[in-house]
């Protein structure tokens, strides 16, 4: 696996997919079909282009003043073998990990090859977009359902941490 499917070019000093400035990653493909959703450009799984994995770690290795990387999509837990390089050059360099998924940390746990790659996650924000429960004033995350979660901490508790960013949300 030397490719990776992408939706868009990867970008640097991203300021609203997690804290700090953030490298994005932008995978192409999605299974969920959210009512709503706002990049149904991103679903075909044949759609976007492929991009080599070395040259997104090479993107990643002359990236400054980053905090973090993000994964983002369309779904990125549909792509874990080709993500798992990518991320650990991320985790190499210092930066921590956030992931957006349609699926839930539930059913991430449950798949094999995708909690391979939840396990180099610091923080997952979870489940689908509901559109009934789409409040603007979120943070981090477009409806109500969606969790922000502590992966490492979830791990060592056995049960779902929700991150402090998460905290912000909770009045609304
Ligand atoms: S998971 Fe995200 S990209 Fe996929 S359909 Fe839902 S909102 Fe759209």
């Amino acid at each position: 696996m030397h490719k990776i499917r992408l939706s868009g070019k990867c970008t640097r000093d991203s300021t609203v997919d997690g804290p700090g400035l953030r490298i994005v990653i932008w995978t192409q493909g999605c299974l969920h079909n959210c009512k709503g959703c706002h990049n149904p450009h991103t679903h075909d799984l044949n759609g976007g282009f492929t991009e080599d994995i070395d040259k997104v770690i090479e993107f990643i290795n002359q990236s400054k003043i980053q905090r973090g990387i993000t994964l983002s999509g369309g779904e990125p837990f549909l792509q874990p073998e080709a993500l798992i390089p990518i991320v650990k050059a991320a985790i190499e360099k210092g930066l921590n990990v956030w992931a957006f998924s349609g699926y839930t940390y539930e059913q991430l746990l449950k798949d094999e090859n995708k909690k391979a790659l939840l396990d180099y996650v610091d923080v997952l924000v979870d489940g689908p977009f509901i559109l009934e429960q789409k409040d603007e004033r979120l943070t981090y995350k477009g409806s109500k359902n969606q969790r922000i979660i502590d992966v490492k901490q979830s791990y060592a508790q056995n049960k779902v941490v929700l991150s402090r960013y998460d905290e912000v949300n909770a009045d609304f």
